[in-house]
C-alpha cells in the first residue's frame, strides 16, 4: 500500500533505507520507502552482517528471527598469504548478543527487514518506484518526483539511494579516490568450505564468500586495470584464479566467457554536508564505502539508527525537523572519517602496491599482519573494531505502541 501523504519519504530500499523506514514506522512516523527495483534479489555488494548490526536487531527484539534466516557464522578473520594461513582477527571474545559475523546474502537481509517492517501500520514500501528528482520549493525539499509526472510530498525526504544518490547533485561531495576495482563472479563449491576466505598469491587477491553451494568471488584489481585483464583473455583470467585459489575448480564451465564476470567499480567519497532543509542523506548516499573490511552495510545501519534517534520522536509528534537534520551528520561524521581513512590506507599502502608488484617484500605479509597472527591476544583488537565499529549506536527512538 502506498500512503498518499507520508510524514517522511525514504528514497532507496538498501540497508540504510529499509532500517530507517523500519525505525521511523516503529515510532509511529508514517513513512514511505521508494525502491527503484522490483525485488531485492539482485547480486548486491556484500553479505557481512556485523555484531553491531545484530546488537541493533537484538535491541529491537528481532535477533532471534533474523538468525533463523539462512546464514553462516564466522568469528575469525583469516588470510592466506602466498600459502601461509594466518588469523588476523578474533571476534569470539566480544561481550555482545551475537559475537560473530553473520554471512547472509544481502537480499535475504533486506527481505527480512521488509517482512518485519510490513507488520508496522505506519510503514509503506513501493517497489519499482524510481525517484527522478526532488520537489524544490524555494530551496526547501518538499518531496520527490516519480515517473510519469507524479509526485509524492512529505516534510522530510531521506536519501538512501546509494553512491549515485540524487542528493549528490544538491550537496557538496568530496572524493577520496579509490585505487581498486573488483571482478565479481560465482563458482560452484566442491566439498566443505570456510565462510570467508581471503587469498593473496603473488600480485593477486581473491576474497571468497561461501554462499552454500557456490563461492561468490571478488577478484581485486588496480583501478582502471579491467581492460588490460580482459585483453589477456578469459583463459588467462581462469589460470590466474586457479593459481591463487586451486580449490576453485570447474572454471571452464563457471566462467566460459566474460559475460559471467561483472566489473564492480569501487568508490570512496563523502558529502561534506549531509542535509539541507527537507532533505537528509545517509548510508552510501552520504559516504560511499569500499568493500575493505566489509563494513559499509553496518555503517549504513548505524546511520539509520542515529537518524531515528534524532528525528523519530519529533516527526511522530508532527514537529518540523529541519533544525535537527545536521545532528545526524554531527553524530556520524567521526566514524565515517575514521573508517574511510582506514579503508584508504589499506588501498594505498597494501592493495595497490600488492597489485602493481610494488610491495617491498612481496612474499612476506605486512608487519601488522604478522604481528596479529603471532600474538592471538592482539587479534581481539581488530575483532573489537569489526564487532563494535566506532561509536556504536543504540536504539533510542520510541516505539509507538508503548
Ligand atoms: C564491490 C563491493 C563489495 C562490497 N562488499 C561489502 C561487504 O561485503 N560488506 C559490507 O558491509 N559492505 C560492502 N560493500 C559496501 C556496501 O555495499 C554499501 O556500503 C552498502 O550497501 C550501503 O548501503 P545503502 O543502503 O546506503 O546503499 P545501497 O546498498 O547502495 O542501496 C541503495 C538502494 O537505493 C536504490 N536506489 C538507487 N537509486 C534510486 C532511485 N533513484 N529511486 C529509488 N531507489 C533507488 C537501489 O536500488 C538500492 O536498493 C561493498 C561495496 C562494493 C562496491
Amino acid at each position: 500500500m502506498v500512503r498518499e501523504n507520508p510524514d517522511a519519504i525514504v528514497v532507496g530500499g538498501g540497508p540504510a533505507g529499509m532500517m530507517a523506514g523500519y525505525l521511523l514506522a516503529r515510532a509511529g512516523v508514517r513513512v514511505t520507502v521508494l525502491e527503484k527495483h522490483a525485488d531485492f534479489f539482485r547480486d548486491f555488494r556484500g553479505d557481512t552482517v556485523h555484531p553491531s548490526t545484530m546488537q541493533v536487531l537484538d535491541e529491537l527484539g528481532l535477533l532471534e528471527a533474523f538468525l533463523k534466516r539462512p546464514h553462516n557464522r564466522i568469528d575469525r578473520a583469516e588470510l592466506n598469504w602466498n600459502g601461509r594461513a594466518m588469523t588476523i582477527g578474533d571476534l569470539s571474545h566480544l561481550n555482545m548478543p551475537a559475537p560473530f559475523i553473520a554471512m547472509m546474502p544481502q537480499w535475504e537481509f533486506l527481505d527480512f527487514l521488509r517482512d518485519e517492517a510490513a507488520r508496522l501500520p505506519a510503514f509503506s514500501l513501493r517497489m519499482s518506484a524510481p525517484v527522478n528528482g526532488f520537489i524544490d520549493e524555494g530551496g526547501r525539499i518538499a518531496g520527490v518526483r516519480l515517473g510519469e509526472g507524479s509526485t509524492l510530498r512529505a516534510g522530510l525526504t531521506i536519501a538512501c539511494d546509494g553512491r549515485t544518490s540524487l542528493a549528490r547533485d544538491m550537496l557538496p561531495l568530496e572524493s577520496l579516490g579509490a585505487s581498486i576495482d573488483v571482478f565479481w563472479f560465482a563458482v560452484p563449491k566442491q566439498g566443505a568450505g570456510q565462510a570467508l576466505r581471503g587469498v593473496v598469491a603473488g600480485e593477486q587477491l581473491i576474497v571468497m564468500i561461501d554462499r552454500g553451494d557456490y563461492w561468490q568471488c571478488a577478484f581485486v584489481i588496480a583501478k582502471g586495470g579491467a581492460e588490460a585483464v580482459r585483453a589477456r583473455g578469459i583463459a588467462a583470467f581462469r589460470a590466474d584464479i586457479l593459481t591463487a585459489a586451486p580449490e576453485l575448480t570447474g572454471l571452464e564451465v563457471a566462467l566460459p566467457d566474460w559475460d559471467k564476470v561483472s566489473l564492480l567499480n569501487v568508490s570512496l567519497d563523502r558529502l561534506t554536508q549531509w542535509s539541507r532543509p527537507g532533505l537528509l542523506a545517509i548510508g552510501d548516499a552520504a559516504h560511499a564505502m569500499s568493500p575493505v573490511g566489509g563494513i559499509g552495510i553496518n555503517l549504513a545501519i548505524q546511520d539509520a539508527v542515529a537518524t531515528a534517534n534524532a528525528l523519530a520522536a519529533p516527526l511522530a509528534r508532527g514537529e518540523p525537523v529541519d533544525g535537527l537534520l545536521s545532528k545526524v551528520q554531527a553524530r556520524r561524521w567521526l566514524p565515517t572519517r575514521l573508517v574511510q581513512g582506514a579503508q584508504r590506507a589499506m588501498h594505498e599502502r597494501v592493495l595497490r602496491p600488492l597489485m602493481l608488484g610494488d610491495l617491498a617484500k612481496p612474499g612476506r605479509p605486512p608487519l601488522a599482519v604478522r604481528m596479529l597472527n603471532r600474538f592471538p591476544l592482539l587479534q581481539r583488537i581488530p575483532g573489537y573494531l569489526i564487532g563494535h565499529g566506532i561509536r556504536m549506536e543504540h536504539v533510542r527512538s520510541p516505539r509507538a505502541d508503548v
